[in-house]
């Protein structure tokens, strides 16, 4: 079924996102949003994020962003979901919950689908690549559509770079950049660019990173007096761990940052050996084989400890397979 099917009968129609949203979340949600408005320009749409980085707002429609979840409207006709489960929605999970029809579109394969109508495709490079194949019109969209889905697609694949990529990626790709809008910048000033202080903070973690495990596994951790000192933001990490795995002969990265107390944001990278959305789902997170997140209670050495083993466990494992 096609998106304007799905919507036929709505009057008001919500999207959403995971917290803390990244390229391929706030390109789906705003591509959605704009595509939307442009074909029933008689319905209400609201889009809901936590505030995105201020780069994003090269993006049509990102000044209709709502970053604090409320709305006059009690249960919206449709809730869209995008490249998350419910309980990482934040602020708009209890619109979504509340409508009167959940769509879920996601290609997280932690994701079962929490929705009326479930549409999970592991093997999408970017939700932004399955949302495009769920238009109805496809060959009629306007330039600030593309360069959103575009930007989804980019930053999701490390700009066209990893696994994920399929002829089918490419050739969608190559369909958007018929638009008039400039693909080369564009990734320069959402993905490229860096602040004085990203950069800073890269450095500090690339230089206090600790490999173990024979090389095959590195961890990198900033605390909190850290962040404070460079006053990070959250968006600031970006990057981070694919640095991290980039170190050769390193299988499995782990990247984590102080959020509080005895609390950590932790992102895990692997090579392919190790599934990390098994590692991450363990501890109630989630993500892809490849790229994975999680929020852990305890010190930096429980937290890597209890990550460590299971990574142990999963190489050995593959060895005794292999
Ligand atoms: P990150 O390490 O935050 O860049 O996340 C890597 C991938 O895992 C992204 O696709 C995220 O959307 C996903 N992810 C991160 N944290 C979680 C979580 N708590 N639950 C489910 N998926 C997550
Ligand atoms: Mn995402
Ligand atoms: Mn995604």
């Amino acid at each position: 079924m096609k998106i304007l099917e799905m919507v036929k009968e709505a009057k008001t129609i919500g999207i959403t996102g995971h917290v803390r949203p990244d390229g391929d979340c706030i390109g789906a949600s705003l591509a959605l949003y704009l595509y939307l408005q442009k074909n029933l320009p008689e319905v209400r749409v609201d889009v809901f994020l936590d505030t995105p980085p201020p780069f994003f707002a090269c993006l049509q429609g990102f000044e209709a962003i709502i970053n604090d979840g409320k709305s006059d409207i009690k249960e919206y006709d449709i809730f869209f979901a995008l490249d998350a489960p419910q309980n990482r929605l934040g602020k708009a999970e209890n619109l979504f919950k509340k409508a009167k029809t959940r769509i879920n579109i996601d290609h997280h394969v932690s994701n079962d689908g929490d929705g009326d109508i479930n549409i999970m495709q592991p093997e999408a490079a970017a939700t932004c690549e399955l949302l495009y194949s769920l238009l109805d019109f496809p060959d009629e969209l306007d330039a600030d559509i593309a360069k959103a889905i575009y930007i989804g697609i980019a930053h999701d694949t490390g700009v066209f770079r990893y696994g994920s990529m399929t002829p089918k990626t490419f050739e969608i790709i190559a369909a958007l950049m018929k638009y008039d809008f400039d693909f080369a910048q564009i990734l320069n000033d959402t993905y490229f660019e860096r602040t004085y202080v990203q950069h800073q903070i890269l450095g500090r973690a690339l230089l206090e990173s600790i490999v173990f495990m024979d090389g095959r596994c590195i961890v990198s951790c900033l605390s909190r007096r850290t962040l404070d000192f460079y006053h990070v933001g959250s968006g600031d990490f970006e990057g981070i761990v694919n640095r991290l795995l980039a170190t050769k002969g390193v299988e499995c990265a782990i990247f984590m940052y102080q959020t509080r107390g005895h609390e950590y944001k932790v992102s895990l990278r692997s090579q392919g050996v190790v599934d990390v959305a098994e590692i991450a789902g363990c501890f109630g997170g989630g993500g892809h084989v490849r790229a994975a997140g999680v929020t852990m209670k305890g010190t930096f050495h429980d937290v890597v400890n209890i990550i460590s083993s299971r990574i142990e466990a999963q190489l050995d494992s593959r060895k005794n397979v292999g």
